[in-house]
C-alpha cells in the first residue's frame, strides 16, 4: 500500500478529472453544486464508485448530487455552536467533550451535517491549544475527550501523540476516543506506525476506543478489511448515518453490522439524519426510521444492536429514538437533563 499523504494528494477535487475517469456523462448543472460544497474523493474510492456503479450507495454518499441546491434544512442542525467552549471544544455533555483538532476529512460525504460549517472554514474550528487545555483542566467534570473534527486520523502520528501526552497528564480525563472514518475511506491511513502510537497510550487511560463511521457494506474490501484488524487491540465500535436512498432498509442495515461484527467491531449508534441544509435529501421520518430500525432485533443479538438516536435541533442533544415520549405520542421529547422538549422536529 502506497503511503496515505500520496492519497490526499492524488484524491479528485476536481469534478471534470473525476468523471474523466469514472467514463461517465457529467451535466453541467452538477458543476454548480461542486462549486457550493467541494469535492474531494480518494483515487482508491474512485476506483470502487467506478466498479459500483452511478446508482450505488457509494456515489450516492460521495459524488454531487443537484438536490444539495435545496435551501431547505439548517447550516448548524444539531445547534453544536451553542456548546463550544474553546475554539477547540464543543462541550454538551458534562461527562465527555469533543475535542476538533483539525477540519479536513480523507472525503467529503454529500449528507455531512457539518457541511455548511466545514466549506466555510469558519473560526468556529480555529485552533487554540492552550486555551483548550485550560477549560479542560478546569472542568473535572470531563472523564472522556472525543478527537472529531473533520477527521482525527487527519493529523501526524506526531500530532496525535502530543495531544494525547497533554491529555494523560490531566487526571479527570480516563477515557479517549477518536471517531474516524479513515479505516473505511483512506486504509492506507492505519499504518503500522499509527498503532504503535496509540498503543504507546493505552496503558495511560481506561479506554482508548476508536468509532469508526461507516454506512454500506460497499464501503468494505479486502484493504479497509486488513486495517481494521490491525487496530484490534482498541475498543472497537461503528456509527452509521440513516440514510434515504443509500441504507434506509432493514437488509442493507443488517449485512452493514453483520459485516462490522465480523470485524470485531461493535454498532454503537445509528444516527437518524440531521436536518441540514443541502443535504435533506437523504432526510427521512422518524417513524420511517422506527418502521425499519424495529426488526432489526429480530436477526442481531440485543448487544449487536446500535442506539438508534436523534440528535435534537437547537443544541438539545441526543436523544434515543426509541424514547416512549416522542412527538408521536405527545409532541415532547425528554432531555438529557430531564426537561420536556416540544416540537423537536421545527418546521423547515
Ligand atoms: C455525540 C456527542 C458526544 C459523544 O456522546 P456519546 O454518547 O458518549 O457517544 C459528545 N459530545 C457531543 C457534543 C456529541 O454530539
Ligand atoms: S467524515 Fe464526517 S465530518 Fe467528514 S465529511 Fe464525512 S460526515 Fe462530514
Amino acid at each position: 500500500m502506497s503511503n496515505w499523504k500520496t492519497e490526499f494528494q492524488r484524491a479528485f477535487k476536481n469534478l471534470n478529472k473525476l468523471y474523466e475517469f469514472l467514463e461517465w456523462d457529467l451535466s453541467p448543472e452538477i458543476e454548480a453544486v461542486a462549486a457550493t460544497y467541494s469535492l474531494f474523493v480518494p483515487y482508491n474510492l474512485a476506483v470502487k464508485i467506478k466498479r459500483t456503479g452511478p446508482n450505488s450507495a457509494l456515489a450516492r454518499q460521495f459524488l454531487p448530487h443537484l438536490d444539495e441546491l435545496n435551501p431547505k434544512g439548517f447550516n448548524d442542525p444539531i445547534g453544536d455552536r451553542q456548546h463550544s467552549k474553546s475554539a477547540q471544544i464543543i462541550h454538551r455533555y458534562d461527562a465527555r467533550a469533543l475535542f476538533t483538532p483539525t477540519t479536513v476529512c480523507p472525503v467529503h460525504c454529500r449528507y455531512c451535517f457539518r457541511k455548511n460549517e466545514l466549506n466555510q472554514g469558519e473560526e468556529f474550528f480555529d485552533p487554540n491549544f492552550e486555551e483548550t487545555l485550560s477549560y479542560l483542566k478546569n472542568h473535572s467534570e470531563i472523564n472522556e475527550i472525543i478527537f472529531t473534527g473533520g477527521d482525527p486520523f487527519t493529523l501526524s502520528d506526531q500530532k496525535i501523540a502530543f495531544y494525547l501526552n497533554a491529555f494523560k497528564d490531566i487526571r479527570h480525563i480516563k477515557d479517549i476516543r477518536f471517531h474516524t472514518r479513515y479505516p473505511v475511506i483512506m486504509p492506507e491511513r492505519i499504518t503500522d506506525e499509527l498503532v504503535e502510537t496509540l498503543n504507546s497510550f493505552k496503558e495511560h487511560f481506561r479506554t482508548l476506543s476508536i468509532a469508526v463511521h461507516t454506512n454500506h457494506l460497499e464501503e468494505f474490501d479486502s484493504f479497509t478489511d486488513e486495517a481494521i484488524k490491525k487496530l484490534a487491540g482498541f475498543q472497537l465500535l461503528t456509527q452509521t448515518v440513516l440514510l434515504k436512498g443509500i441504507n434506509d432498509n432493514t437488509q442493507t442495515l443488517f449485512e452493514l453490522f453483520d459485516h462490522c461484527l465480523n470485524l470485531k467491531m461493535r454498532p454503537y449508534y445509528l444516527h437518524h439524519p440531521d436536518q441540514v441544509k443541502g443535504g435533506m435529501h437523504f432526510y427521512l421520518s422518524l417513524e420511517e426510521g422506527r418502521k425499519l430500525f424495529q426488526p432489526l432485533r429480530n436477526l442481531l443479538p440485543g448487544w449487536a444492536l446500535p442506539h438508534y438516536i436523534i440528535d435534537i435541533p437547537e443544541g438539545h442533544g441526543k436523544i434515543n429514538a426509541f424514547n416512549p415520549e416522542t412527538y408521536h405520542y405527545s409532541s415532547k421529547l425528554i432531555g438529557i437533563r430531564g426537561e420536556i422538549i416540544s416540537s423537536p422536529e421545527p418546521k423547515i
